[in-house]
């Protein structure tokens, strides 16, 4: 009997107490809240849903008020009847996107490997801080080309980690940096890097990338947040810096430098708003940490190219500007890489994204990573990904999304960045010497037969033709780019596109939807106006 209670035992240890993850006593219960999602289509539609964020601290906005996008926020149960005749009142149409997330939540905890339990990575689960920096360790051990820096310590006294990959660091090979996690509570933006980090380290055809092309992950920009949202508060969003005896955080993304503060709307000079920029650019130790890192690793010779910055959700992949509604200098080439991005994501699993600028894709931001990343020059292909999904779960994607959506993000990332993107000097040297040797061909077939003798047309012809069929192919797959690009040169799979013709009519589709979308400039700057703090 006693040897039976004790095999009980273990076995509840090892199979079910072990991975039962509950969470703590104190874990903030969000039972009876609920998301709202909002649609602004006139001016005062706009205000009146600013005005309701400005009157009313206890509504999380988790997407800000925008005209051209929907506007989501988190209502607790005992403001949702208020709420609900504001909106009715202003004419502002609104529905319950998510009818109660504390039993959404509830209805994941299998899916959350709680602080203090143990457990090998997987991307059926969200993990915990602890696991994430021990694969991380795991990884250098195991892999030479696998290095792990630590680029200084967050508030609260945690390391913040980047991880590079690459062969050769000394060749100073393009280079592509990636960070997610910098909003605490957007998990499968980490749960999907971390997966590419596999990916490109035990995947044989990923790895060979790195015969190419350098990677650096940061994949946890913000550890304190993102511990917090396991330990205390998964709405969490911001940094855990102290800034007063109550309020606490900084929103890390509008803490940067490059015009910080400069529009107003465009974040918060309020501590207790979700999107505060902090009382000085990088008063965030991890902000500050990054760019340290970033700028003194481009002066020592590493070659950056991308920046694709990754959080949740909408399903965007976004370019500068947030603080300003002009395009970006390279508008053009981002433009066209991007709706090349989205076209690869959606033919993984058909999830459909849309790109543009970010202030007129969303809604205006001032003192992001991106913008700061693109404005510095540090950067120039530069990103912001916002991944899945529309908004049926939010911030609350069910774990058993993260797989799907890592590997779609992967494929875009992957296709349309690292194929074709970075290594396009040799796709480009490639394509010129197709051009050439087809001319060459070309010539020579048109050469009397009795000039070049019966034999060596016989052998060159077949081969002049499949190269001229390639060619021509080639040629093709740039009449699917939208027709405003000025960008020539072709993707390094080329058959990609002719195998998913209905994925190449989406693309162009995402891209002329955003165009008309824009709304005049003259919009934005009477709303933002209308939102200045107090
Ligand atoms: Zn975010």
């Amino acid at each position: 009997m006693y040897k039976l209670i004790l095999t009980v035992l273990a076995f509840c240890l090892i199979q079910t107490c072990a991975a039962k993850t509950v969470p703590s006593q104190g874990y903030q219960s969000f039972d009876g809240y609920q998301v709202i999602r909002a649609q602004a289509r006139t001016l005062e539609q706009g205000m009146s849903l600013i005005n309701l964020q400005r009157d009313h601290p206890s509504l999380d906005f988790w997407k800000e008020p925008s005209l051209t996008d929907d506007t989501d926020f988190m209502v607790p149960s005992d403001k949702i009847l208020e709420i609900s005749q504001y909106l009715s009142l202003h004419n502002v149409e609104f529905y319950p996107l998510i009818k109660d997330v504390g039993q959404l939540i509830a209805s994941q905890y299998d899916g959350y490997q709680m602080t203090g339990v143990r457990e090998p990575i997987s991307w059926t689960k969200y993990h915990n801080l602890a696991t994430m920096y021990e694969w991380f360790q795991n990884l250098t051990e195991a892999h030479s080309f696998v290095h792990v820096y630590t680029i200084g310590q967050s508030t609260e006294g945690r390391d913040i980690k980047v991880v590079r990959l690459s062969k050769d660091p000394s060749a100073n090979k393009p280079a592509m940096f990636i960070d997610s996690a910098i909003h605490a509570r957007e998990w499968i933006s980490l749960a999907t890097v971390s997966y590419i980090m596999n990916q490109i380290v035990n995947n044989p055809e990923d790895n060979a990338l790195l015969d190419d092309v350098d990677f650096y992950f940061l994949p946890i920009i913000n550890p304190d947040g993102y511990e917090y949202t396991f330990t205390t508060n998964r709405m969490w969003r911001k940094t855990r810096s102290r800034n007063s005896a109550s309020c606490y955080g900084v929103d890390a993304n509008r803490n940067y430098d490059y015009e910080w503060s400069s529009c107003s709307g465009c974040s918060s000079g309020v501590c207790t708003s979700e999107t505060f920029r902090g009382d000085t650019p990088f008063s965030e130790p991890e902000t500050e940490a990054m760019r340290v890192f970033i700028e003194q690793s481009k002066q020592s010779g590493v070659n950056f190219q991308s920046y694709i910055s990754v959080h949740s959700y909408g399903q965007y992949f976004m370019l500068p500007w947030g603080y300003t509604p002009a395009p970006p200098a390279d508008y053009e080439e981002l433009q066209m890489v991007a709706n090349y991005v989205a076209g690869n994501i959606s033919a993984v699993y058909g999830t459909e994204y849309t790109t543009g600028s970010s202030s007129t894709t969303i809604y205006p931001t001032d003192g992001t990573s991106q913008d700061w990343a693109y404005g510095t020059g540090l950067f120039k292909y530069v990103y912001t990904a916002e991944l899945r999904d529309k908004g049926i779960y939010g911030f609350i994607l069910p774990p058993t999304l993260i797989l799907p959506t890592a590997e779609e993000t992967w494929a875009g990332f992957k296709i349309s960045l690292g194929r074709c993107l970075l290594w396009r000097g040799s796709a480009c040297a490639t394509f010129g010497l197709f051009g050439l040797m087809t001319i060459a061909f070309v010539s020579m077939m048109k050469t009397p037969t009795i000039v070049l003798g019966f034999l060596p047309t016989l052998i060159f012809k077949p081969f002049a033709l499949w190269v001229v069929g390639g060619f021509i192919k080639e040629l093709r797959t740039l009449d699917n780019f939208p027709t405003n690009s000025t960008i020539n040169f072709p993707p390094a799979k080329p058959t990609l596109s002719l195998q998913h013709p209905q994925n190449t009519r989406r693309t162009t589709m995402i891209f002329r939807r955003e165009s008309v979308s824009r709304p005049p400039s003259v919009v934005g700057s009477k709303i933002t106006t209308i939102s200045e703090e107090p």
